[in-house]
């Protein structure tokens, strides 16, 4: 089925922010400035009393990135939006604005693998962490501590697209006045609004769909205007992960496209996990709509063009797959236009995660063509 947006959105990312051009640029210049003069020291002292909004130094706040960050605030329905050099400069500013000494933050889902290296360095600050692979509600219940200040989402996760059910785990935190934090990157604010469904705070990777062309590193993250404040405050003005004016510049040329991207995604992406589905070499496809979880109409709009499947075989069987593709590439990363392929583990399966299958293939389908690309797996699976 074809996806349909929220027509707000749609114009959200075509750019609203046009009309700030008084010369009718459809993009906004991009502010290649470091630093912005006053009119005098008490404007300058105001400013740096609201850094968070206004431009004083490019590190804390910049007009470029304020077009994108006024987008993505918008598109997820939250009062504020501040981006970072990456998806990871997102993420460890978020978690360590939130976390002291003696705290808990509890992780749900299948987690992104440095987000998780990152709780583990944290433990050297008496910060203390644990995972839950359960997706039911008294499975993640029982895992929360008295401790807990932070649960941690990713739905759908980017290498089983496994799904939580957020507005009860929402709830549920909420009653306990634990912060929730939910990685959105791989069903992007167009396919699903988690602060709609309860979370306090969205983070994204920008790098993937948003920018959505392989040519940029980026992160955000969307909340209140209280969080957003707190995490500008504690974590980007502090550790200085700062998004640089071209980057946002790009990331806006992106979303421009982001709901055409999406559809084209959405669509070659289900074709082809189905068709895998069926094949004899093929063991199991993750893929949220094949999965028939009630929870994607209840949450999404649909998936993006992200899935991941099981070989009929080892994890050396999987590599030889992967290294017989010529149409999808070989590489880390994903939502750009080229297909990718990559397995779930590095080395070792076994000894990295139990829980994700040894011969897991992830494909990032990109705009190359349904037939084109069920020609290369079909070969390359043999
Ligand atoms: N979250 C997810 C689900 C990711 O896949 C990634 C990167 O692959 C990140 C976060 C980190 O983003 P970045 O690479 O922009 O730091």
């Amino acid at each position: 089925m074809a996806l349909q947006f929220d027509p707000q959105d749609e114009i959200i990312c075509i750019g609203s922010h046009r009309e700030l051009a008084d010369d009718g640029s459809v993009l906004p210049p991009i502010a290649q400035a470091s630093l912005f003069r006053q009119p005098d020291m008490a404007t300058l002292f105001d400013g740096l009393a609201r850094e968070h909004e206004v431009a004083v130094y490019s590190r804390g706040t910049n007009p470029t990135l304020s077009v994108l960050e006024d987008a993505l605030a918008r598109l997820e329905r939250g009062e504020a939006c501040k981006c970072f050099a990456s998806g990871m400069g997102a993420i460890a500013a978020t978690l360590t604005a939130f976390l002291e000494a003696g705290d808990h933050v509890l992780f749900a889902g299948t987690i992104y693998g440095p987000t998780i290296e990152l709780a583990q360095r944290l433990e050297g600050y008496g910060i203390c962490w644990s995972r839950t692979d359960v997706t039911d509600l008294g499975g993640i219940t029982a895992a929360l501590r008295p401790e807990t200040r932070v649960l941690y989402m990713e739905s759908p996760g980017s290498m089983l697209f496994g799904l939580l059910p957020i507005v009860d785990l929402a709830a549920l935190a909420r009653d306990r006045s634990i912060v929730t934090m939910l990685d959105n990157s791989v069903a992007t604010p167009l396919l699903q609004k988690p602060i709609e469904l309860g979370v306090d705070l969205v983070l994204h990777s920008c790098s993937k769909y948003i920018g959505g062309h392989s040519d940029l590193v980026g992160g955000a993250v969307v909340g209140s205007a209280a969080h957003i404040e707190r995490i500008f405050r504690k974590g980007l003005l502090l550790l200085g992960a700062a998004m640089a004016p071209f980057t946002a510049w790009l990331c806006l040329r992106g979303l421009m496209t982001l709901p055409v991207r999406l559809a084209k995604h959405h669509e070659d992406a289900l074709t082809l996990a189905s068709w895998l589905a069926e094949h004899p070499r093929v063991r199991r496809v993750f893929h949220p709509a094949l999965a028939n979880d009630p929870l994607l109409t209840q949450q999404m709009r649909g998936h993006s063009g992200l899935f991941s499947f099981e070989v009929d075989g080892s994890f050396a069987d999987a590599i030889a797959i992967a290294d017989r593709l010529r149409v999808f590439g070989r590489a880390v990363s994903w939502g750009g236009p080229e297909s990718l392929v990559m397995t779930g583990h590095k080395a070792n399966p076994v000894e990295v995660s139990p829980a994700l299958p040894a011969s897991l293939l992830r494909l990032s389908v990109g705009f190359e063509g349904v037939a084109t690309l069920q020609e290369d797996l079909d070969r390359a699976l043999g």
